[in-house]
């Protein structure tokens, strides 16, 4: 039940389910999973709103490599999925980031298994203070310490090189948080982005809660994705639940960065933060990304981060 508190972080992320309505859900059962085919070796099973974020798997050679394990209590839905796909075991799992909704059950999976992730997302998993949400490092205390991730990067990471199988993980500065993997699989020109791209609206920025988010930096990291990932035409995303485009991504990016543009010329004219929020105008072309004035995932948010700098 523990996890029930941190439950809203996620709601908002999406938009759409009440607290009340997510309380349900898991008293009921786990919503379903809707499984979208990207090749016979990949597949997005998705986030379905109130699962926790998307999760890619892999039939690689040697066994299932997941991106992602969503919410808690999600380990045997991802792996009965995995058995209508294959018999082979789960091997290796990468997680994009430190949030919960995207690691929730990676201690729901035997601790053999290989787990990749970020140097800072190792970081923040292994404080013995579990506050402020809303990572799940309590998961990986004590006894749990085995779960903290055995292979780590900085930059850049390749697994399986030059295979059929090969995974290519890119880091490029803060953004959501302080260790946003891209995860690329070569063969199939997919990219996972973990929250870096929820989908057609404004992101969340974890700046205030020491995981080292930056709405100044999101939109220069998106560059660098934009500017340096090759041959990528399909994007798995954080939570949308459609798989889209490489120039969905990029789009995302003009949205993103329309908005700090709009904010610096008002922190330039000297207007406050509630008169640039207010003086905010989406364009004509990103007339189907969300952009709300109240919440988590709003201009105002993003615009008073901005004034404070972070
Ligand atoms: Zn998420
Ligand atoms: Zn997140």
């Amino acid at each position: 039940m523990r996890r029930l508190a941190l439950l809203p972080i996620t709601a908002l992320a999406l938009g759409l389910v009440a607290w009340t309505a997510g309380v349900e859900a898991l008293q009921e059962g786990n919503p379903p999973i809707e499984v979208h085919r990207i090749t016979d070796e990949l597949h997005m099973l998705g986030s379905g709103s109130t699962t926790g974020g998307n999760t890619a798997v892999l039939i690689a050679e040697h066994g299932v490599v997941l991106v992602d394990t969503k919410n808690e209590g999600y380990g045997a839905d991802i792996l009965g999925h995995v058995r209508r796909l294959t018999d082979k075991p789960v091997t290796t799992i990468i997680n994009t980031h430190v949030h919960f909704d995207h690691s929730g059950s990676n201690t729901e999976f035997p601790d053999t298994v290989h787990f990749v992730a970020h140097e800072n997302i190792r970081r923040h998993w292994a404080r013995t203070d579990c506050q402020p949400i809303p990572t799940n490092c309590d998961d990986f205390q004590g006894e749990n310490a085995k779960y903290l991730p055995s292979t780590t990067f900085s930059d850049r990471l390749t697994l399986f090189a030059g295979g059929p199988d090969q995974i290519d993980l890119y880091y490029f500065g803060r953004g959501h948080t302080d260790g946003d993997t891209f995860v690329v699989f070569k063969a199939a020109r997919t990219m996972h982005t973990g929250d870096m791209f929820l989908g057609k609206l404004l992101p969340f920025i974890d700046a205030a809660n020491g995981n080292g988010g930056s709405a100044i930096e999101f939109g220069r990291t998106l560059t660098r994705v934009v500017n340096t990932v090759p041959d990528v035409d399909t994007i798995i995303t954080g939570h949308w639940d459609t798989l889209l485009a490489w120039s969905d991504l990029v789009e995302y990016r003009a949205f993103y960065l329309d908005l700090v543009e709009q904010t610096r010329r008002s922190i330039d004219a000297g207007l406050g933060p509630d008169e640039a929020i207010a003086a905010y105008a989406k364009p004509a072309r990103f007339a189907d990304y969300a952009a709300p004035l109240e919440g988590t995932f709003s201009v105002t948010a993003i615009v008073n981060h901005i004034y404070e700098g972070r």
